[in-house]
């Protein structure tokens, strides 16, 4: 049933969206249990009208991706790393824990019921894979939901960089916060995402795809892209910053490897002054989706910086951007054991 509609599909051209595939899986939480593992042909879900994620935001996500191999395996990336994550964030926002048996399971399950959706190896598109928690149940006093809906969606993505790189210039944002010091920003919750709009639309309203957002304290530091990571090259360095309210990206942390094992570049972790951005050689953001976007332009009031060659592409990001993609599809050795091989 599934091969018919994938035979339709134009992977090189697909967006970076939502495209129906077959399957979704589904777990419940109740009385200190999870129980479930159902695959769901439905695209829709049943949700009480007092469930605490609807009302406050109670609910936290993953993305990570699949893809068909040059040797034809079907791997994740670094999926046990997600599992991790998304149990910090359950534990912050008060949500039962996801065991990782549980987590790794529900992933192998729903990524070979949609088998014919991850992309042929060489289309450079792959199967993005979003798990999501979320309360529900009734609870209309602010406190943590009775019950709860793990699931996990899938859908095949395009490539972002099929004829090559497109850099963006960014605006850095100084009035307005995404995450406070000690809020959420360090979570992925949904929450960042809707405190993210007014200035994500702001920055588009201006003609900037994305916007950096600067420490909420002080509006001294760099802190992250609005859904990515900040990366900055200077010289032989790898430079991200350290913060209490960002976003642990998994593949800043994949690249960072990859500079220094690859690339022999310094890594360092650590507070960047606004003061500094002029000194970068390369800016990226970064993140699961796009792996790396080269940020060719940074707007700050009037002050415009430069970075990259004349096309805003610099050759380390481009390098470690090959690296990781290389590393994905299995063109290169997993030396890192990064590859989630399912069958
Ligand atoms: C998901 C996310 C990222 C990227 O994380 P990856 O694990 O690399 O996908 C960066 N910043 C924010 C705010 C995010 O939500």
């Amino acid at each position: 049933m599934p091969s018919l509609d994938t035979k339709n599909i134009d992977w090189e051209n697909l967006p970076f969206g939502y495209v129906k595939t077959d399957f979704n899986i589904r777990y419940y939480y109740k009385d200190g249990k999870w129980t479930g593992g159902d695959l769901f042909t439905d695209e829709t879900i049943e949700v009480s009208i007092a469930a605490p994620a609807l009302h406050y935001g109670q609910q936290a996500f993953e993305g990570l991706k699949a893809f068909n191999t040059k040797d034809g395996r079907i791997v994740v990336f670094r999926p046990d790393e997600n599992s991790e994550r998304i149990n910090r964030s359950c534990e912050r926002i008060k949500m039962p824990l996801i065991p990782k048996e549980l987590f790794l399971e529900a992933l192998k399950k729903v990524v070979i019921a949609n088998k014919s959706y991850i992309p042929p190896y060489g289309t450079g598109a792959s199967l993005y894979i979003r798990p999501l928690i979320f309360g529900n149940g009734q609870k209309i006093g602010l406190g943590p939901a009775p019950e709860y809906i793990f699931m996990i969606l899938v859908t095949p993505v395009g490539p972002y960089y099929k004829g090559g790189f497109k850099p963006v210039k960014a605006l850095v944002l100084d009035h307005f916060d995404r995450a406070a010091p000690e809020g959420l920003g360090d979570c992925k919750v949904g929450g960042n995402y809707a405190a993210g709009l007014p200035g994500g639309e702001y920055g588009h309203e201006k003609g900037f795809p994305i916007v950096l957002y600067l420490d909420s304290k002080e509006k001294k530091y760099v802190d992250e892209f609005g859904t990515s990571n900040f990366i900055g090259i200077k010289g032989d360095k790898y430079i991200t910053p350290k913060s209490i309210s960002i976003l642990d990206s998994i593949t800043n942390k994949s690249l960072a490897k990859i500079a220094e094992e690859y690339l022999g570049l310094k890594v360092e972790r650590r507070p960047i002054s606004i003061d500094e951005l002029d000194s970068f050689d390369e800016i990226g953001a970064v993140g699961t989706a796009a792996v790396v976007t080269p940020v060719s332009e940074l707007h700050f009031n009037d002050r415009i910086v430069k970075f990259g060659d004349s096309t805003g592409v610099g050759e380390k990001i481009t390098k470690l951007y090959k690296t990781l993609t290389q590393l994905q599809y299995g063109e290169i050795e997993d030396k890192f054991g990064w590859l989630y091989e399912i069958k």
